[in-house]
Formats: C-alpha cells, structure tokens, sequence
C-alpha cells in the first residue's frame, strides 16, 4: 500500500466527521511527521512529460535538497506544490489533511507554504525594516500596514527575522542599497513574517561570494526543525556543505536518494547527471 493510503487508513477519528472541523481550511497535520506527499504525479505540457510518476515524500522539519539537470522538472515540481501548475494525474498532499489540488495558489499560500523565486523581489526604496513590516502583512494588508502603529509583539517579530537573516544593522539602509546576498536573504525574512511551515527556494546562492553561500547554508539550516525547507540548487559545493538529504530528479522521476556521497556515487546519477 502506498504510504498516502496507509496513512487515510489511520485517519484520526475527528477528521472522519469533517462538520466537526472548524470552518474553511483543515488545520496541518504531520503527526506521520510526513509534511509533503507528492504520489504517481504526472504533468505533460503538449505531449511532453516534465513530471512523470513522481513519488516525493518531506518530513516535517527538514532541510532537503533537490538537485537535476536542466530540464528535469524541479521548478515545475515546486508550481505543483504552490497550486500554479496543476498535475494531470497523482496526489499532491500538505501533512495528512490538506489536499493541495483542490486549493488555488492563495488558499495554499495562507496554509503555509512560502515560495522564493530566484530573482529578489523586495521594495528598494524602503529599508529592509519596513519590507519586513510589509511582508507581514501580506499583500492585501500593505495600505493599512502604512498607516497603522506597529504592536510591541509584531516589532518582536520583526526584531527576531531581522536577527534570524542577519540584518540588524542593515535595519535602516534602503534595500536598494544592499549586496545581492543580503536581498536574498531579505527575502527569505519576508517569507518568514508570513510564518510559513514550508519554504521552497529555488537557486538560493546563485550570483553569491563564497562567504554569502557559507552564511546563507547557515541561515536554511537555522530554518529547518521549525520550518520545512526545501531547496532546489545547482551548486553542488553547496548542497554538499548544508549536508542535508539529497533528491536528485530526471525527466521528471526521482533518480537517486540519500546523502550527498550515497546520491554522487550513485552510476544511474553519475551517467545522466554528471555525463559519465
Ligand atoms: P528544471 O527546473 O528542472 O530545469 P522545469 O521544471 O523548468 O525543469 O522544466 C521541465 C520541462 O518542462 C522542461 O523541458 C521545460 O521546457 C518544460 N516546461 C516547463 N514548464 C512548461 C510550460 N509551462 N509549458 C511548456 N513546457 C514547460
Ligand atoms: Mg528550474
């Protein structure tokens, strides 16, 4: 039986009678301590299959990387996840509760999924303070979020994600003003005043110095145990460093899993993805 039935199997009793929940969306449930479940999913774009039959599992509280050639459906596999695309066939699940393909992208963004995209979104006219104060409140927020005084518990929060990302000192410069690695990592604290359970980056330290990769695979190790995190990255030097469970993708599959040494000595890897 496949894990996602195994789990529907053992449902909680108090999840059976879905009047009994409380309104709108169910709440996330990892008591499996499984937080994503992609199963046989399958996308073709004209005839052509980006995800074929992929299975991925995530537990809750790890830091993994997803690795693959060109091509291979990583970015495609995170728009599955996010709602924008959606899959032909297959089961996509957040913990045991939440069906995300019957969620559009803002129900699965306010469940608690945050996406970075590679290239840096933040407002460079406003310091770094103020893109945090308006990453929290969202999007439908930011005219009130102008206008209104911040509480002592939401300055907090600020103050703890300036300080998780590294940027107290920076707090009053213009984000205009800041390294390419700063405003990545900006944007990493702008998802985290959404308190996201699961984070998806794709291509964290691309156009990074080697001291920004170093201190950026600190700051995702940092947000594992409490957040999800997945990443998606090229650079092998830095997969390697954060050490964390490796998921290399192919044609749209998972080819290999496991850490870093198990998954680049693995031949099938070691042939497509490394040209052997
Ligand atoms: P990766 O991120 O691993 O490089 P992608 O997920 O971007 O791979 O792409 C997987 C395959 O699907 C590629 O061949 C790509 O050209 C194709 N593809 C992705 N998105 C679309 C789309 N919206 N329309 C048509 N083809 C697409
Ligand atoms: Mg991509």
């Amino acid at each position: 039986m496949r894990a996602l039935e195994r789990v529907r199997d053992g449902m909680r009793r108090d999840q059976v009678f879905g009047f009994l929940m409380p309104r709108g969306l169910p709440v996330l449930d990892t008591s499996h301590n499984t937080i994503l479940y992609m199963e046989q999913v399958s996308v073709s774009f004209d005839g052509f299959k980006a995800i074929n039959d992929l299975n991925l599992y995530v537990d809750a509280g790890e830091l993994r990387c997803i690795i693959g050639p060109n091509g291979a459906g990583k970015t495609t596999m995170m728009d599955i996840v996010t709602g924008k695309t959606r899959p032909d066939t297959g089961q996509v699940w957040f913990g045991q509760s939440m069906n995300l393909l019957e969620m559009d992208e803002p129900q699965i963004a306010n469940a608690g999924i945050g996406r970075k995209f590679q290239r840096p979104t933040v407002f460079e006219a406003l310091t770094v303070f103020d893109n945090l104060e308006l990453a929290m409140a969202g999007p439908r927020g930011v005219l009130h979020a102008l206008n209104a005084t911040l509480s002592g518990e939401q300055r907090d929060g600020i103050e703890r994600v300036l300080s998780t990302i590294g940027l107290i000192d920076e707090q009053h410069q213009n984000a205009g003003q800041l390294s390419h690695g700063q405003k990545q990592w900006l944007e990493i604290g702008m998802l985290l005043m959404q308190k996201p359970k699961m984070l998806l980056i794709d291509e964290p330290v691309a156009g990074m110095t080697h001291q920004e990769m170093d201190r950026t695979g600190e700051l995702l190790g940092s947000l594992a145990g409490e957040h999800t995190v997945i990443v998606v990255e090229h650079d092998m030097d830095f997969v390697r460093s954060i050490a964390s469970k490796v998921t290399v993708l192919h044609q749209g599959s998972v080819l290999a899993e496991g850490n870093m040494d198990s998954v680049q000595s693995d031949p099938e890897v070691r042939r497509v993805y490394l040209g052997e």
